[in-house]
């Protein structure tokens, strides 16, 4: 399937489609702290984005039965919001939200450590997100696609973190998931042609450890098969003539 290039109409829609996000994860951002549930933030998160009558577009997505992943520590993505799964000192939770606005897409991650964590959790937290913006540079008119997915993984092995392969970025537009898709690891061939008007979710998952991923029994929560934690870091980014515009950042 071909790339879509996005209309100015429709790149205005993804503009607010990515700014009303932003806004989400602000609000989401600010509530975490130990002794909040996973349910709790999810029921924030589809508050808000119902508040600016939009749709949450993860919400049965292939069934999927909530409107945010809620991934705590080992736990890299997919995570189900539970009102049993309490927040702790320590841990680190990433938030994966959409949104629907006019027919339009949005897709946003964050990490977050919840109260003290350990300098080595918050490493992780910084450098995956670091990784995003390295990728982003190659994100313009000129370079292919996969010049992206090297930059994120030649700034990410210098740490020695293992980069998660069984789950990528892709395209975004009227719908949540649209070609092409876009590792966050090394590929062979630089891949098509990057040009103004196309609008990507790029999303580097990263592991503390090994980049080895298993699901869980519900079939949707992917952890780290090694136990250690897992970092998550996205946005939806519009191409233009110059340098990317991050729609998903305000
Ligand atoms: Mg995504």
């Amino acid at each position: 399937m071909a790339i879509t290039i996005k209309s100015n109409r429709e790149i205005e829609l993804m503009r607010e489609a990515g700014r009303l996000l932003a806004l989400v994860h602000e609000e989401m951002g600010q509530f975490i702290r130990p002794g909040v549930s996973t349910k709790e933030i999810d029921e924030l998160g589809e508050k808000v984005i119902r508040s600016f009558g939009c749709e949450p577009n993860f919400l049965n997505y292939n069934g999927f039965p909530a409107s945010v992943c809620v991934s705590v520590n080992d736990e890299v993505v997919h995570g189900i919001p539970n009102k049993n799964r309490i927040l702790q000192e320590g841990d680190i939770v990433s938030l994966d939200a959409g949104l629907i606005y006019k027919g339009y897409h949005s897709d946003a991650a964050r990490t977050y450590g919840v109260g003290q964590i350990s300098p080595e959790a918050q490493k992780l937290i910084d450098e995956t997100r670091n990784s995003f913006f390295e990728g982003i540079k190659m994100a313009k008119p000129g370079n292919r696609l996969f010049d992206i997915s090297n930059a994120i993984d030649a700034y990410i092995s210098q740490f020695g973190y293992g980069i998660v392969r069984d789950l990528v970025g892709h395209g975004i537009g009227t719908r949540l998931h649209e070609d092409p898709q876009i590792p966050n690891f090394r590929q062979l061939r630089r891949g098509p042609k990057i040009q103004a008007g196309m609008t990507f979710a790029i999303e580097p998952m990263i592991n503390m450890g090994r980049a080895d991923v298993e699901w869980l029994d519900d079939d949707w929560t992917v952890v780290a098969e090694d136990g250690l934690p897992s970092a998550h870091y996205e946005n939806t980014i519009l191409i233009t003539d110059g340098e990317p515009e991050i729609l998903t950042l305000i």
